[in-house]
């Protein structure tokens, strides 16, 4: 697991100075299945608005 996860979601509850600060996330693939063709088909889906 990572130290830090930047994130640049600033309305969600766990975001703090461009920072996650969750135990853990959840981050799927847009539309479904498990292989992204690139890096802007991916999403966190622990978020929690604000
Ligand atoms: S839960 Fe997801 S959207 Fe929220 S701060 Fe963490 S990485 Fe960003």
């Amino acid at each position: 697991m990572p130290d830090k996860i930047k994130c640049t979601v600033s309305n969600c509850s766990y975001w703090e100075s461009q920072l996650c600060k969750a135990s853990a996330i959840e981050v799927n693939v847009d539309g479904g299945g498990n292989s992204a063709p690139d890096p802007q088909k991916t999403q966190c889906h622990t978020f929690q608005e604000k």
